[in-house]
Formats: C-alpha cells, sequence, structure tokens
C-alpha cells in the first residue's frame, strides 16, 4: 500500500500485488497524481484499474484526465458513479446565485428589447453549493491539463466504467475486493477490504466515515495494513475556524471520525492483528499529526510490537513511504 496524498485536500492510495495495482480515488490533478507516483516509483502505466470509494471532490478532482490518459477502466457503485457525473455535467454545476444573475441579465435584456417574457433556458439545472461542503471538500473546477477533445464533448467520459456493490465480493486481477458501506454524507460511500490472493495479505481502507458501524468493525478484522481515518481533534474542531454548521457536519454521524473514535475503535473493536495502521485524512485545521498518532498509541500501546501494530501518519502534502509486506 502506498499513500500518495491524505486528507480534506485530496485522496489516492495504490493498492498492489502482483502484476495487479489498484489507484483507490483519484483526489488530486492527474498532474500531480503522476508526479506523485514518479517520486515513490510507482508506474502509472502499471495500474489496472481506479477505485471510487465516493463522489466527493477530494476524491475524485484527477479522476477523469487520469483515467483518460491511462486508458483504465474506473469502478464505481451505480449511485456513486451518477452522482459523479451529474457533478461533471456543465449544465448542473450553475449555483443558485450565478442562475438568478444569469436570469435578471437575460431579462432585463429582454425588456429592453421589447417586453417579450422570458423563461429560463430548458437546459439549466440548478445545483445549489452546498456551503459546508465547500470548506471540506471543494468544488470541482475544469483541470487545465483537460484539453483532450472527447473531454469537451462529455466531461464524464471514461474510458470505461464498471459497477460494484457494497457487500457483493469481486476480483481484479490478482486482487479480491470487499467493499463495505460507510457512514458520510455521500451517494453511497464504500471502504475496501483487498484481498492479494497469492500472497495471504489484506488490506483495508476506511476514511471518511461519521462512526465506526458494526459492519464495519467486522469488515476490518484480520487486516494486515490498516487505513484508518483519525480526522479532528474534538477540542481543535469546537475552538477551530469552521463554521457552526461545517462543525456539526464533521461531527455527525455522517461526517468525519475524530481521534477519540478510532482510538476507541482501537482499543475496543481492533483485533491487533495489523502489521501496520496508517492514519489518515488527518485535518490540517482541526487536528495536528502527534495528537492523532498519541491517540492512537495510547489505545494500543500494550500491543505494539516491531512484527505488528506500527503506526504511521499519512500526509496530505507528500507521498509515504511505501508498505511492503
Ligand atoms: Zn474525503
Ligand atoms: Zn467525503
Amino acid at each position: 500500500m502506498t499513500v500518495l496524498a491524505s486528507g480534506s485536500k485530496g485522496n489516492a492510495t495504490i493498492v498492489a500485488a502482483g502484476k495487479t495495482a489498484l489507484l483507490v480515488d483519484a483526489g488530486l490533478r492527474c498532474r500531480e497524481l503522476l508526479k506523485r507516483m514518479a517520486a515513490v516509483g510507482e508506474d502509472p502505466a502499471a495500474l489496472t484499474a481506479i477505485l471510487i470509494t465516493h463522489e466527493h471532490v477530494d476524491h475524485v478532482a484527477g479522476l477523469s484526465v487520469l483515467a483518460r490518459r491511462l486508458g483504465i477502466p474506473v469502478y464505481f457503485t451505480e449511485q456513486t458513479h451518477r452522482a459523479w457525473v451529474r457533478m461533471m455535467t456543465p449544465k448542473t454545476t450553475m449555483t443558485y446565485a450565478k442562475w438568478l444573475e444569469m436570469r435578471e441579465r437575460e431579462h432585463a435584456a429582454a425588456q429592453a428589447a421589447e417586453n417579450t417574457p422570458i423563461h429560463a433556458p430548458a437546459h439549466t439545472v440548478m445545483a445549489v453549493a452546498d456551503e459546508s461542503e465547500s470548506v471540506l471538500e471543494p468544488t470541482l473546477e475544469p483541470d487545465p491539463d483537460d484539453d483532450t477533445p472527447v473531454a469537451k464533448k462529455d466531461p464524464a467520459a471514461l474510458p470505461a466504467v464498471e459497477y460494484f456493490r457494497a457487500g457483493n465480493n469481486f476480483s481484479i486481477g490478482e486482487i479480491d475486493i470487499a467493499p463495505f458501506t460507510i457512514p458520510h454524507d455521500a451517494a453511497d460511500p464504500c471502504g475496501f477490504v483487498f484481498h492479494a490472493r497469492s500472497e495471504s495479505l489484506r488490506m483495508a481502507i476506511a476514511t471518511d466515515l461519521g462512526y465506526i458501524p458494526p459492519n464495519v468493525k467486522m469488515a476490518l478484522k484480520n487486516v494486515d495494513v490498516l487505513l484508518l481515518e483519525s480526522n479532528h481533534d474534538l477540542e481543535m474542531l469546537k475552538d477551530g475556524p469552521y463554521p457552526w454548521s461545517v462543525k456539526q457536519r464533521v461531527l455527525s454521524r455522517v461526517g468525519h471520525l475524530s481521534n477519540a473514535a478510532a482510538a476507541e475503535f482501537l482499543s475496543h473493536d481492533y483485533d491487533g492483528g495489523a502489521h501496520t495502521i496508517v492514519l489518515g485524512h488527518i485535518s490540517e485545521s482541526n487536528n495536528l499529526p502527534e495528537l492523532a498518532l498519541l491517540a492512537a498509541e495510547q489505545a494500543i500501546a500494550n500491543r505494539m510490537s516491531l512484527l505488528g501494530n506500527r503506526l504511521v501518519l499519512a500526509s496530505q502534502s507528500e507521498p509515504s513511504a511505501s508498505i511492503c509486506l
């Protein structure tokens, strides 16, 4: 497992076994993703497929450009794919304020030109921007690198789309994948457990979840590498810069996992069997890496050893060293 980026400004992780290499989320610009892969010696041409956990911008910002450039399939749930297509289609990106402004402009022009009644053009579909999202997960701007003709015709065009469903296992090359539902405010968000058949190793990704429900606790048993969210320190979030509504969103059952909640899982539900636990999606505004690490260390203090339960932090700004078992 190689974490290329983790946090509310972009997420991407490579999971590889044998000749199969999967990119989980593509939440940075294509150019940046390629740069980070080069920095850690990962060959983009060796990627087999891209898997998407959910449609928030910090998980899909570079998706279309990267998938088209590499010519590889993208795996979504159907609902996540639909939500992403809606997001990528230009006619749906207008905010209500912009639509109102445009309508007033057109209205004034029409009145000037003979008082004819005007209507909003039929193709205008409104998508009111979610204020609370914009702080955490910024809106998607067109990628200046994306000058392919196909992008102009259909920004959501992909080389191939494959659907999976949470709870239904599937395989890509040498890796078996078990997607599981996570509680988060997206269309159909998922975490994954990856089973490398030949090495008999299991790797799991569980970030972007408001709390850890029983199905996630079950999924995270017997894993060798665990990427677990440790998003915020509760005190820092409460005293921090976010508006009240965003604090409520982060804290909610469909928000993000706090250091305390991650520690609670590690001390009470985690089976202690992992070689490495990676703490990820660490907030830059409401957390400190040291606080996340300390909470997790205290939670598994008596179980850390040379062979197991090594704790590492995933970074937003740079790729982390590959975890090789
Ligand atoms: Zn996220
Ligand atoms: Zn999210």
